[in-house]
């Protein structure tokens, strides 16, 4: 089942705009990047393999979530073992992610 993510995702009443963003990786060493204050989510070029681009997005909303729900009180280690565990459990319900709705800001 293919899922389309908007290039906007409400997150505790927060509208959280997702793009890419070129040489990311390059100049930061992530795939993702969440930034609380403009609540944008980046995502590192569009060439990115699409199960890492779900599996970054998972992460990435998760921080979200836990900003916005749990103060920010996740270590990066466990939003990353929860970011693999999602999306293994989505992979293997034959959930795919359809990112054709997201560009480059
Ligand atoms: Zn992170």
């Amino acid at each position: 089942m293919k899922i389309r993510i908007p290039n906007k995702i409400k997150v505790g009443g927060h509208w959280i705009e997702i793009f890419y963003e070129k040489n990311l990786y390059d100049h930061h060493g992530k795939y993702g990047q969440s930034r609380f204050p403009e609540n944008e989510i980046a995502l590192q070029d569009r060439d990115m393999v699409n199960s890492r681009k779900s599996q970054t997005l998972i992460h990435e909303l998760l921080h979200f979530v836990d900003f916005v729900y749990n103060n920010c009180n996740l270590e990066e280690n466990t939003v990353n073992a929860l970011a693999t565990g999602i999306h293994a459990l989505l992979v293997d319900l034959g959930v795919e992610f359809d990112f054709s709705e997201i560009n480059y800001k």
